[in-house]
């Protein structure tokens, strides 16, 4: 990019030479496709065309109804009847406190929803934060700090990663779920002797890969050696375990052995928002030190009201159902793609079922045919991959039907014959 006469860089690229313009417009033809409905078991996508002449999209007025694989609604909680109150609560209190906890943004729904997560999650106290990404780049540097080592997983969210570096704590990386690497690297650490703490810093469900975090192993790993625990579980509260407890659930771990337990409400929940959940102490500690409590925007009270309406349901014999057709619909759609040959990654009962597609261009071929034929998913590429490992991202939900979900599986297999993503018979 061209510098201006004193020498500096432009503030932003202009998407001005042909080949950003082409990435560009590829991102956003697979990407940012605008939405006109909740996105629960299906959803309306606005369909665009490409204007060649300003490399912008035009919507051609036409809408599609498509099942929806791409959204994280694991327990079906978007677009819920949970409304009726949500909106009783939008009535009484706004939609915005137009203040941080601090100084007057709590209401007795944001006290209800802390009492009511920690209890959830078997711990002693909870504090709840407006936004879920905000509450590890706010949350973290509450806790480490310049002295402070962070053990982190290799497939860590942008969030915690941001986190740690805003907390200006060193950060070594261990390869992903691999517990023995990640003991090399703590022992190598403990060694030198000048860290004041060393936190191993890890994800519940990555959202990338389908993976499960080894939790038994880890804990047994950080009690040994004296580290502590921070685990996200974005994507494992409310969608996994017997119970929807998250990955301890899943793993026969008590939560009180996870020194911090970081969540957020925008998935299983329906919601938004995050929270972190732990013992009495270490909360008073983030409410003061976190900067989330003081210095941003509350979580909306109609929010923390649908919060509270899912954890209801998920203490019910409608939660339990919910659990069960999520654990289901994972299993037969994970099933019925290993019989298509396509290389599915992860755990069995990770709703996220990534599915390795390699190059860019299939991903996008494969998200438009899947569209055309009805069915809405996401597609995954560099950055968020390594550059040859691009893949798509199918999230399952309690709300799909047997019937829509095995018209999802026909779209897929045709994908698979047309653009030849069955890798069980070509050399990889
Ligand atoms: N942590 C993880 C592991 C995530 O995947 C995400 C977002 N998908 C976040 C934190 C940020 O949460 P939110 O989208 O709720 O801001």
């Amino acid at each position: 990019t061209e510098k201006n006469r004193e020498g500096y860089a432009p503030l932003y690229d202009p998407f001005e030479t042909f080949f950003s313009r082409y990435v560009y417009r590829r991102v956003q033809h697979c990407f940012n496709r605008p939405i006109s409905s909740a996105p629960g078991a299906e959803l309306t996508l606005k369909e665009r065309c490409t204007d060649d002449r300003n490399w912008t999209f035009r919507f051609t007025g036409t809408e599609r109804r498509c099942i929806n694989l791409g959204s994280y609604n694991y327990l079906g909680f978007a677009g819920h009847s949970t409304h009726d109150e949500v909106a009783a609560a939008a009535r009484r209190y706004g939609l915005a406190l137009c203040s941080p906890r601090a100084e007057l943004g709590t209401t007795r729904l944001h006290h209800l929803l802390e009492e009511t997560t920690a209890k959830f999650l078997g711990v002693e106290a909870a504090i709840v934060v407006g936004m879920g990404f905000g509450t590890n780049t706010l949350g973290l540097p509450g806790l480490l700090g310049p002295g402070s080592l962070a053990l982190s997983d290799e497939k860590n969210h942008a969030s915690l990663i941001m986190g740690l570096r805003l907390a200006r704590a060193t950060v070594r990386v261990f390869r992903h779920n691999d517990v023995r690497h990640l003991e090399q690297l703590a022992r190598a650490a403990i060694a030198e002797r000048k860290w004041t703490k060393i936190v191993i810093v890890v994800e519940g469900v990555y959202s990338m890969e389908g993976t499960i975090v080894p939790l038994g192993a880890m804990v047994a790993l950080k009690r040994r050696l004296g580290l502590q625990l921070y685990l996200d579980e974005a994507h494992s509260v409310g969608a996994l375990g017997p119970r929807g407890r998250g990955v301890c659930d899943h793993a026969g771990v008590a939560p009180a052995d996870v020194d911090v337990l970081m969540g957020t409400f925008t998935k299983s929940f329906g919601a938004a928002g995050g929270y972190i959940a732990g013992s009495a102490k270490l909360i008073n500690w983030i409410r003061q030190y976190g900067h989330a409590h003081t210095y941003a925007h509350a979580m909306s009270p109609p929010v923390a009201q649908q919060i509270l309406a899912a954890m209801r349901l998920l203490d019910e014999e409608e939660g339990r159902r919910r659990l069960r057709a999520l654990r289901e619909n994972t299993h037969y759609f994970r099933d019925q793609l290993r019989r298509m040959g396509v290389v599915t990654l992860g755990h069995p009962d990770s709703p996220v079922v990534p599915v390795l597609v390699y190059t860019f261009s299939k991903m996008a071929a494969t998200v438009e045919r899947l569209t055309e034929s009805g069915v809405a998913t996401v597609g995954v590429g560099f950055p968020a991959t390594p550059l040859n490992k691009a893949r798509i991202r199918f999230c399952l939900s309690a709300s799909h039907s047997r019937g829509q979900l095995e018209r999802c599986v026909e779209a897929m297999a045709r994908a698979v014959r047309e653009l030849g993503l069955d890798y069980s018979r070509q050399p990889r």
